[in-house]
């Protein structure tokens, strides 16, 4: 408590906490409305092979499409949508409409889901997925899920049977924002990722630190030693696609190739090679 500041500094901090809790209680109950009125949904952003240029994915990111403040990015909602336990029936939506937009794609190109922590303490999680596959008729070996090594910190055992379930399934998994957390090289270990996905900030900083080429070597290494893709986050230039070739990356992402737009617009990024932020 603020309390042995002085009665002014006690009495701001309370007034502070209730407009922050009112704020949050406002979000919630939009949230929950918009889900009703089918507010959100998936943009989508191309996953290019290095070697062939070709698409080979898109990964499903979500939006909120509000009537008022336009289109919201998931780090405004994600986080109390986890808190709130929402996240469980956004999850399933993103899952059942990437789904269902990746049956109506080319055969040979896969769709990537993330999915958050909580959604593994949910017992449905298995069933959801198996559902979104059915009633699309998506095959299991397009759709790829992405996890954070935070899914893995949490009640591991249940978890990994969970991930090990799934890939019997034939879905494909991968490791996303490689190289943030505290030990990313022990999960390696822990369960058969199909994929790395190597962090944003790796890429972003090619052209200024040394060390970031050194820590890109290293982890496309591992990934050949290992037979695991590695695809680079946040690619925004030619300069650090060459490099990322030359290091033997497997896959690129990023505003080079395109920012993630909605799945009327996948035919087109399916149609051209390049398509810039600002296009
Ligand atoms: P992520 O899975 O690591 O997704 C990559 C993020 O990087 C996306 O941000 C994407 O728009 C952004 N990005 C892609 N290329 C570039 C680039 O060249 N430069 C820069 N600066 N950024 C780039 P976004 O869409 O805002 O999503 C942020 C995070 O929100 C995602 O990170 C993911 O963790 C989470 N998220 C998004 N959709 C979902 C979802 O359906 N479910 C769950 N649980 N989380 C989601
Ligand atoms: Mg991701
Ligand atoms: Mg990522
Ligand atoms: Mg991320």
């Amino acid at each position: 408590r603020a309390k042995a500041d002085g009665r002014g500094t006690y009495r701001f901090f309370e007034t502070g906490m209730d407009a922050r809790a009112q704020a949050r209680r406002l979000l919630e109950m939009d949230l929950r409305a918009a889900l009703q009125r089918n507010e959100f949904q998936p943009y989508y952003q191309p996953i290019r092979d290095v070697v062939s240029d070709r698409v080979v994915a898109f990964e499903a990111l979500l939006r909120w499409n509000h009537p008022q403040r336009g289109l919201i990015a998931p780090i405004n909602f994600i986080p109390l949508a986890e808190e709130t336990g929402l996240i469980v029936q956004l999850g399933e939506l993103v899952l059942r409409r990437a789904c269902a937009d990746a049956a109506t794609w080319p055969d040979d190109v896969g769709v990537a889901v993330n999915l958050s922590p909580v959604q593994f303490k949910n017992p449905n999680l298995i069933a959801s997925v198996t559902e979104a596959l059915e009633k699309s008729g998506l095959a299991a070996r397009r759709l790829e899920l992405e996890i954070t090594e935070s899914v893995l910190l949490q009640n591991s055992e249940a978890t990994l049977t969970t991930l090990h379930e799934l890939r019997a399934m034939g879905v494909r998994i991968s490791l996303d924002d490689f190289g943030t957390g505290y030990s990313s090289l022990s999960y390696l270990r822990s369960f058969p990722f199909d994929k790395i996905k190597i962090d944003r900030s790796f890429v972003s900083e090619l052209a200024t630190r040394e060390d970031s080429v050194a820590i890109i070597r290293a982890v496309t290494g591992l990934g050949r030693s290992l037979g695991i893709v590695t695809t680079a986050e946040g690619v925004e230039n030619d300069a650090q696609l060459e490099l990322l070739r030359r290091e033997g990356c497997t896959q690129a992402q990023g505003y080079l190739f395109s920012k993630p737009r909605p799945a009327s617009e996948v035919a087109m990024m399916l149609d051209r090679p390049r398509l810039r932020a600002s296009a």
